[in-house]
C-alpha cells in the first residue's frame, strides 16, 4: 500500500531500517542483541541495562521501546530485497521528471556503504538502480536519455569535488531553469554502471582523510553522487517534451560523530558540522512530511540552514521522492547509536 501511495504522489518519503548481522567479532564476544524485529514494519529496542537485570527479566519488566517504519529489514534481507522495496519502483519516475534521493543514515560500521554500494559479490543499491536506469533509456519511450554524473562531498560545510584532487570549495547556484546547481562541478557523461563505479573509485580516493586515520575517512563527510537526467518523453504527445531530473545517492557521515562530546579541536568542529547538517536534514524531512500530511501548500522548510539541505533543496521539496535507509547494528555495545538512529528515523517518517 505504501508503495502505491508513493507512486501516486500521496506520500513522498519512505523511511526504512536495515539491521545488519552481528560481525564475526561481535559474535565471538557473544554479544547480546539489543533489537527484536516483530514484522516488516515493527522493531523493538531493548534497554541493555534492564535486560541484564535478572530480577527485571523474571518479572518480565524489560524496558522496551517500539518503533514503526515503512519497512524494517532484518539481518537476512538481501541486497535485492532492499533494492526492490525501497528504490526500484521509483526509477521510472526519475525518467518522468521526479527528483529522487536515497539517503543512507547511521553510525560508522552500521552498513551504510554496504547498503549503498555493496561488495563485488553482493552489489548494493546504487549499481542496481543505475543499471535499471540505463536499461530504461534503451526503451523506445525514453530513447535519447542522457546521464551526467557528479560526485562531491560536504566536509565541514564545504563542498568539494571528488572527481578532482584539486582542493577547492564549490558554491551552490540556484538557477530558474536548472534548479540547484554546483558551480564548476565536474560532470561526466555516463552510459554504463562500470563507468560510474570507476568514477566512484576515483572519488573515494579523494575523500577527506587524515594520514593517521585513513580508513576512517568516509565517516567524516557526506558523499553525494548525483545523476542528472535529461530525457525526451515520447509519450508526452506530438510535441516532444524535454524532461530533467536528478537522482541523488547520499552516503551520510557517521551519525555518531555528531553526538560525541569528547571531541576536541578539529574533531570537535567536524562533529558540530555533522551534527548541524544531520539535524537540519532531519528537520527538513520532518517539516516536509508534516506539510504533506496536512496538505500545506507552501510550507516553510529550513533548507538554508545547512549546505547539505541547500544542495538537495530541489531534490527534497516539491516534485520529489525521498528514501531514507537507516542502518543499525544489533549488538548491545552499539545500543546508544542504535537508539539515536531509531529516534532520528522515527522523526523523519
Ligand atoms: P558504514 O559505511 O556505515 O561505516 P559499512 O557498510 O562499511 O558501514 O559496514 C561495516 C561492515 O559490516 C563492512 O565490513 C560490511 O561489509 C559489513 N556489513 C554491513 N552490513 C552488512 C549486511 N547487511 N550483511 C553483511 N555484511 C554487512
Ligand atoms: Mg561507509
Amino acid at each position: 500500500k505504501f508503495i502505491d501511495e508513493l507512486k501516486n504522489g500521496n506520500s513522498n518519503i519512505l523511511v526504512a531500517i536495515r539491521v545488519r548481522p552481528l560481525s564475526q567479532k561481535e559474535r565471538s564476544l557473544s554479544e547480546f542483541e539489543t533489537i527484536r524485529i516483530l514484522d516488516n514494519k515493527m522493531i523493538v529496542l531493548l534497554d541493555p541495562e534492564q535486560e541484564r537485570d535478572d530480577d527485571l527479566l523474571r518479572k518480565n519488566r524489560l524496558k522496551e521501546t517500539n518503533f514503526a517504519f515503512d519497512f524494517v529489514f532484518d539481518q537476512f534481507a538481501s541486497q535485492q530485497m532492499i533494492y526492490e522495496n525501497t528504490t526500484e519502483f521509483l526509477l521510472e519516475g526519475v525518467l518522468e521528471g521526479y527528483n529522487t534521493t536515497v539517503f543512507c543514515y547511521g553510525a560508522t560500521g552500521s552498513g551504510k556503504t554496504f547498503t549503498m554500494i555493496g561488495t563485488q559479490q553482493e552489489i548494493g543499491l546504487m549499481p542496481r538502480a543505475l543499471s535499471q536506469l540505463f536499461n530504461y533509456s534503451i526503451q523506445d519511450r525514453f530513447k535519447d536519455t542522457q546521464f551526467k554524473v557528479s560526485y562531491v562531498e560536504i566536509y565541514n560545510e564545504n563542498i568539494r569535488d571528488l572527481l578532482t584532487s584539486e582542493d577547492k570549495n564549490l558554491e551552490i547556484r540556484e538557477d530558474k531553469n536548472n534548479g540547484i546547481q554546483i558551480a564548476g562541478v565536474i560532470e561526466v557523461d555516463v552510459k554504463t554502471v562500470s563507468e560510474v563505479l570507476a568514477l566512484l573509485k576515483v572519488g573515494n580516493k579523494n575523500r577527506s582523510k587524515e594520514a593517521t586515520d585513513a580508513n576512517k575517512e568516509s565517516s567524516r563527510s557526506h558523499a553525494i553522487l548525483q545523476l542528472q537526467v535529461e530525457s525526451k518523453d515520447k509519450a508526452a504527445g506530438i510535441q516532444e517534451q524535454i524532461i530533467q531530473s536528478k537522482f541523488s545517492l547520499v552516503d551520510l557521515a557517521g551519525s555518531e560523530r555528531a553526538a560525541n562530546t569528547n571531541n576536541k579541536g578539529q574533531r570537535m568542529i567536524e562533529g558540530a558540522n555533522i551534527n548541524k547538517s544531520l539535524l537540519v536534514l532531519g528537520n527538513c524531512i520532518q517539516s516536509l512530511s508534516e506539510a504533506n500530511e496536512k496538505g500545506i501548500k507552501n510550507p516553510f522548510i529550513p533548507f538554508r540552514n545547512s549546505k547539505l539541505t541547500r544542495l538537495l533543496k530541489d531534490s527534497l521539496g516539491g516534485n520529489c521522492r525521498t528514501v531514507m535507509i537507516s542502518n543499525v547494528t544489533p549488538s548491545v555495545s552499539c545500543f546508544e547509536e542504535t537508539y539515536n538512529t531509531l529516534v532520528y528515523a522515527n522523526r523523519a517518517k
